[in-house]
């Protein structure tokens, strides 16, 4: 299996390229053409498997840039969201999709600036992006994808009912995914709850 099998625009192919990304992971070649599709997918698998590709690549390929994002993605730890946020910028680097890390403990105000000069795709940790929600200075209402990331570690760092606000707070129509190394019956209610027919895949 190659990458140029999934049928993806030639700017993604490139950036995948440039990264030297060879052949997709298994986690790749599962997900992959179930995002394209538009389907919501449990994903259940460890970090260092090419997960973040695995969701990165189809949102960065269907990714229409507009004044809202089009994409969200819940980390538990801000290492995670700057980790994350540079692999995506990394695959939508000729689409020129703009990706930000919102994450606590830093300044709010330099993070307003940088969502008012327009965002695609944000990645942060629950509690901050609640802040930005309360303060008007993230508008979800034009998401189209929501990936829950490391699932049980939010879990576990007790983001559970900011998930359930931020998700309450996008489009019903949207995309969501779900990622965790576990799955806890907490976040088997949260697919239950929030996710039309999800596929399930296991790695
Ligand atoms: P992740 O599981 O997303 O944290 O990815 C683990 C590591 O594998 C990261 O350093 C990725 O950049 C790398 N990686 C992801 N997909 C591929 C691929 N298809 N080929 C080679 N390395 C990859």
């Amino acid at each position: 299996m190659k990458f140029e099998d999934f049928s993806l625009s030639k700017e993604t192919l490139k950036a995948i390229s440039e990264i030297g990304f060879e052949e997709p992971t298994p986690i790749q070649v599962s997900a992959i053409p179930l995002l394209l599709k538009g389907l919501d997918v449990v994903g259940q698998a460890q970090t260092g498997t090419g997960k973040t590709a695995a969701f990165g690549v189809p949102i960065v390929e269907k990714c229409q840039r507009g004044k809202n994002p089009f994409a969200i993605i819940l980390e538990p730890t801000r290492e995670l969201a700057v980790q994350v946020s540079q692999e995506i910028n990394k695959i939508g680097k000729f689409k020129k999709i703009n990706v930000l890390p919102v994450y606590g403990g830093t300044s709010i105000e330099r993070q307003i600036k940088a969502l008012k000069r327009g965002v695609d795709v944000i990645v942060g940790t629950p509690g901050r992006i609640i802040d930005h929600i309360n303060r008007k200075t993230i508008f979800l209402s034009d998401v189209k994808i929501v990936v829950l990331d490391e699932a049980d570690e939010m879990l576990n760092m007790g983001f559970i009912e900011d998930i359930e606000t931020i998700l309450r707070t996008t489009p019903q129509d949207r995309q969501t995914l779900l990622f965790s190394a576990t799955m806890p019956q907490p976040i088997m209610s949260i697919a239950k709850k929030y996710m039309k027919n999800p596929e399930k895949i296991r790695v």
